[in-house]
C-alpha cells in the first residue's frame, strides 16, 4: 500500500526548490542590507501564546490553529504565524532591554494553518518576514514598507499594489467600534454567523467579511477614517508623504483590516496581479502593534512587521516569467568519459573542475554518446565535456557547448585558466562572495 502526503501539504522539488532557494537567498539578503538579523523560533510554540496576541475571536485561532496535548500533558500548536513567536524570543533573551532599539530580525520558516486547500492555499506553507520592536514613529513604518517595496523591485515584481490603512489608536478604534456595532445592529441577524460573532468580539473584522451578502452592507458602513485622533491622523497622514518623498505607490484600503487582533495603527497588504491577468490576491501583509510585548510579559514597545508567503511569490514570479535567475546555479558542465579508461581522467578534471568553483557532474556508467548528451540536456548543463580515446592520449577534452552546439579542444594542463577567459561560464565561489559582500 502507498502512503501519499497528509491532505494539504505539498512537497516542493524539482523547479519549485530552486525558486524557494531563489526568492529566500535574495529575501536574506535584503533584509541584511537593511540591517536585520536572523531569528529561528522553534515550531512549536505554547498555544496560550497564540490565543493571547492572535486573538480569540480571529479566523487563525478558532478555525484553523494545529494544537495538540504532548506527552506531558501541554497544549502546544504548530505556529500559525510568527510575529507572537518573534515577541515571545525576543522577550524570553531580554533583547528588548538593550539601548539599541529597534531590535531588527527576520525569519523563514514553516507555518500551518488548518484551512480548506485549495488552489495557493496550504496547511503547511512557508513565511519570509520582518519584526522591528522598540520604535514608535512613522518613519520606521515608511522604513520597513520601503524594506518589503525593495524586496518586491529586486524579483522585478512590476505589478504590486499596496494596499494601506490604519486603524488608529486605542480611542480612535473605541469610538470606531461604538460607530459600527450601532451601523450594523439592525443587518446582524441576517449576516453570516462569522459575522455575528466578529460583532460581539470584534466588530472591526466584519469589515473583512467576503460572503456576498455580507458585502452589500460592508460597503455602507461608517469608515475608520472619519473616526481617527488627530494624533492618528497626523501619523498616517505622514507616514503616507514619506512614502510618497520615496516613491513608493500605494492605494488607501478603507476596509482594510488584517484578521489578526494585536495590530493598531498602520496596516498594509502587499497584492498582485500577473501580467497575464491572474489575481493572487495578498501576496504578503503586515502592520503596526503596540500591545503585544507587554502582553507577553516584556516591556510595553511598539513594532511592526510583515510577511510574505514564499509559494505565493513563486506562483506569480512562475507566471510572469520571472524565475530565470532561479536557474543561473544550473550545471556548467557535465563530463561524460567514452571509455572505461576516461574515467580517471573524467574523474580528475570534474573535481578540479569543482574546486575552482563550477557546478559540475559526471557519468559514471557506460554508456552511448547521444544518451550522455540526453543526459547533459536533461540535466541542464552549459557545457558537455567529452573524453575519449583520442582525447586521453593528447592530454586534451572536448568542450561543446550544449546551445550553440560548437565545440573546441582544450589541454588539461591549463584548462581551468583557459576556461576562464574562453567560456560563459561563472565561478560561484565569486558570485556568492559578490552576493554577500553587495
Ligand atoms: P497572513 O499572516 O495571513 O497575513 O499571511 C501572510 C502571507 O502568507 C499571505 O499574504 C500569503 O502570501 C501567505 N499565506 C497565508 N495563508 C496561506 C496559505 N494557506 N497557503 C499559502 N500561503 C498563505
Amino acid at each position: 500500500m502507498s502512503i501519499n502526503s497528509v491532505k494539504g501539504m505539498h512537497d516542493v522539488l524539482g523547479e519549485e526548490v530552486e525558486g524557494f532557494a531563489y526568492i529566500e537567498n535574495l529575501l536574506k539578503h535584503i533584509s541584511e542590507l537593511y540591517a536585520y538579523n536572523e531569528v529561528r523560533p522553534p515550531v512549536i510554540e505554547q498555544s496560550n501564546l497564540f490565543v493571547r496576541s492572535v486573538g480569540q475571536s480571529s479566523d487563525v485561532i478558532r478555525k484553523e490553529m494545529y494544537t495538540f496535548s504532548d506527552k506531558g500533558g501541554r497544549s502546544i500548536a504548530l505556529r500559525p504565524e510568527f510575529t507572537a513567536g518573534i515577541i515571545r524570543l525576543m522577550v524570553q533573551h531580554k533583547l528588548l532591554l538593550t539601548k539599541e532599539l529597534p531590535v531588527k530580525v527576520y525569519y523563514l520558516g514553516p507555518v500551518f494553518r488548518y484551512e480548506r486547500p485549495q488552489l495557493g492555499r496550504y496547511r503547511q506553507f512557508n513565511q519570509f518576514g520582518v519584526e522591528a520592536v522598540g520604535n514608535d514613529s512613522a518613519e520606521i513604518d515608511a522604513d520597513v514598507i520601503a524594506l518589503a517595496y525593495t524586496m518586491l523591485q529586486s524579483l522585478d515584481l512590476e505589478n504590486v499594489i499596496i494596499k494601506i490603512n490604519t486603524l488608529g489608536d486605542e480611542l480612535s478604534r473605541e469610538n470606531y467600534k461604538k460607530a459600527l456595532k450601532n451601523y450594523f445592529a439592525p443587518f446582524i441577524t441576517s449576516m453570516c454567523k462569522d459575522c455575528q460573532l466578529r460583532y460581539e468580539l470584534s466588530p472591526l473584522r466584519i469589515l473583512d467579511c467576503k460572503v456576498p451578502n455580507d458585502q452589500e452592507i460592508i460597503k455602507k458602513a461608517p469608515k475608520m477614517k472619519d473616526y481617527l485622533s488627530l494624533k492618528a491622523l497626523g501619523r498616517f497622514n505622514r507616514l503616507l508623504s514619506l512614502l510618497e518623498a520615496l516613491g513608493i505607490p500605494y492605494e488607501i484600503d478603507d476596509n482594510l483590516v488584517r484578521g489578526l487582533d494585536y495590530y493598531s495603527e498602520t496596516v498594509f497588504e502587499f497584492h498582485y496581479v500577473s501580467k497575464s491577468g491572474n489575481d493572487y490576491g495578498a501576496i504578503g501583509a503586515g502592520g503596526h502593534y503596540d500591545k503585544l510585548t507587554k502582553e507577553l510579559g516584556g516591556p510595553e514597545m511598539a513594532g511592526i512587521g510583515f510577511s510574505f508567503g514564499i509559494e505565493r511569490l513563486y506562483s506569480v514570479l512562475k507566471d510572469d516569467g520571472l524565475l530565470e535567475l532561479a536557474y543561473a546555479n544550473r550545471l556548467d558542465f557535465y563530463v561524460m568519459p567514452l571509455a572505461q579508461q576516461a574515467q580517471d581522467m573524467a574523474l580528475q578534471v570534474s573535481i578540479e573542475l569543482r574546486l575552482a568553483g563550477y557546478r559540475t557532474d559526471l557519468c559514471f556508467e557506460e554508456a552511448k554518446l547521444p544518451n550522455m548528451f540526453k543526459r547533459a540536456t536533461r540535466k541542464q548543463a552549459k557545457y558537455a565535456i567529452i573524453i575519449g580515446e583520442d582525447e586521453i592520449k593528447k592530454r586534451e577534452v572536448v568542450i561543446k557547448n550544449l546551445e550553440t552546439q560548437k565545440q573546441k579542444n582544450y589541454g588539461i594542463d591549463k584548462l581551468i585558466e583557459n576556461i576562464a577567459a574562453d567560456l560563459d561560464v561563472h565561478d560561484h565561489d565569486d558570485i556568492c562572495l559578490v552576493g554577500k559582500e553587495g
